[in-house]
């Protein structure tokens, strides 16, 4: 296994130099993140990744309990076409999914990414996660892990705010779980 300090030097290999670890415990899990997914979300039902599809949000306490150490990656981008910003995190996505592998094949057989944005792979998705055309691609984003991500951050000194528009600066944010 590898020691901390290796592997950020593989994800910095990666392309990914902002970050930080975080004690698994201090990753903030609640019921009004799921009632945001259920009310007010056109992806509730309509993704594989997403809520109904996801676990409950005492289920989701309970993974976030079984990891011992996990990384907040933090994203900041401004798009000149807010139009392309799915197209922008598909990419993040898949680029988080390799890390996720890497960090695997190095003997962290829990690794598990939860990625800046809902999944775009394919251009229509099937909406359940039982008919998803690429199951091993896929994985929910921390809001649909019921993660207070605005509460989360800013807890370990990462800014975040409501935009009011795609224009502005976005911080977005990933979870690796690594143990
Ligand atoms: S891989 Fe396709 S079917 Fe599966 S969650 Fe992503 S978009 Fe939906």
């Amino acid at each position: 296994m590898l020691n901390n300090q290796e592997l950020e030097e593989k994800f910095r290999e990666q392309g990914f130099s902002d970050f930080k670890w975080i004690d698994p415990q201090q990753i903030i899990v609640s019921q009004w993140v799921r009632l945001k997914c259920m009310f007010g979300c056109p992806e509730f039902g309509n993704s594989a990744v997403c809520p109904p599809n996801t676990p409950s949000v005492a289920e989701c306490e309970k993974f976030f309990h079984e990891y011992k150490n996990a990384v907040i990656f933090r994203f900041e981008k401004q798009l000149e076409d807010p139009e392309t910003r799915h197209k922008w995190s598909k990419t993040m996505n898949m680029k988080l999914l390799k890390l996720e592998k890497i960090v695997f094949l190095e003997g962290y057989v829990k690794a598990f990414i939860l990625p800046i944005d809902s999944c775009y792979l394919c251009e229509e998705c099937t909406s359940n996660s039982k008919d998803c055309k690429h199951p091993k691609q896929s994985r929910p984003t921390p809001e649909g892990m019921a993660v207070d991500l605005f509460s989360t951050v800013k807890n370990i000194g990462y800014p975040i705010k409501v935009l009011k528009d795609y224009t502005e600066v976005m911080n977005r944010y990933a979870l690796l779980m690594v143990d």
